[in-house]
């Protein structure tokens, strides 16, 4: 029985005589209006005395379903995606925000020409969608260096013809409620093509890469996204091995570029893909 009805009728079962019931109602919290954590009723005596409530019950305590939670997150997820949305496209890029994974991926094909070529650099999210495939799949040819067994002057080919591909497909490591894209790059080909390059860029992120401002975004990156990656690209830099930033100068750094924008370059079509979901890092 849903989680609901449920309430509804053990309300109505332990309220029912010698109570008349006037109303049954359903409280929100503010930012959630689709999910009530409250059910209140409202009886009177039968004898017609004055109305009070009788019965409260709370899902939002022992009991409520897994199901329940991940509603939670993902209501709490769409509406910062929403507000992230509505100031990139204040900042003239454009930006959707989908359902879930299943349609970034058939939004990600629709905006990909089926002739265009696709670059796609280090990015943990296109991978995780599966879209590379997806994409080779039904005949984009798809240019990215996260290939073994080739030289550096070969991995260095691959990521300039990245830079001249048709359509650029990335993630972000971080992006603001104000709409900002804030990247930081060891080596700085995949920030230069979102930046100048493809004349299409296509952004797919998920809501726990949306920051509250800049500061926050840069931290962000600096803490999770850059630790990580250092991690598992297996380099020497410190965070490889403390799991936190110490600012290094190190030469293994990953961090050697930082690239905010607050606009959208005047010579690149953006496109931002925002999914109410944990992806990527
Ligand atoms: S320790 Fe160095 S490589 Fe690691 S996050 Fe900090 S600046 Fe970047």
């Amino acid at each position: 029985m849903p989680q609901q009805n449920r309430v509804l009728n053990e309300l109505i079962l332990t309220s029912s005589p010698p109570f008349v019931i006037v109303t049954i109602t359903a409280h929100t919290i503010i930012g959630f209006p689709s999910i009530p954590h409250l059910w209140t009723v409202t009886g009177r005596e039968p004898d017609g005395a004055g109305e009070s409530i009788i019965e409260s019950v709370s899902i939002l305590k022992g009991g409520e379903s897994m199901q329940d939670y991940q509603e939670a997150r993902k209501a709490y997820y769409r509406l910062r995606c929403e507000k992230t949305a509505q100031s990139l496209c204040e900042n003239r890029f454009d930006a959707v925000v989908v359902a879930d994974r299943e349609e970034a991926v058939s939004r990600v094909l629709d905006l990909v020409g089926p002739d265009d070529v696709v670059g796609v650099p280090g990015t943990v999210t296109i991978r995780e969608l599966d879209l590379m495939n997806r994409l080779e799949q039904r005949g984009n040819t798809v240019v990215q260096h996260w290939v073994s067994g080739v030289s550096s002057e070969e991995l260095r080919s691959l990521r300039v013809q990245q830079m001249n591909s048709d359509v650029l497909l990335t993630g972000t490591n971080a992006i603001t409620l104000d709409g900002q894209l804030v990247n930081i790059d060891g080596t700085g080909n995949r920030v230069a093509s979102m930046v100048f390059g493809p004349r299409k860029v296509v952004i797919v992120t998920g809501a726990n890469k949306i920051a509250d401002n800049l500061q926050e975004a840069l931290h962000r990156v600096k803490r999770i996204a850059a630790p990580i990656n250092a991690l598992r690209l297996g380099t020497k830099s410190p965070c490889a091995k403390t799991g936190y930033c110490v600012d290094c100068k190190s030469p293994s750094t990953i961090c050697a570029v930082t690239v905010v924008m607050d606009r959208r370059p005047s010579q690149t079509e953006v496109t931002v893909v925002l999914i109410p979901e944990d992806l990527g890092y």
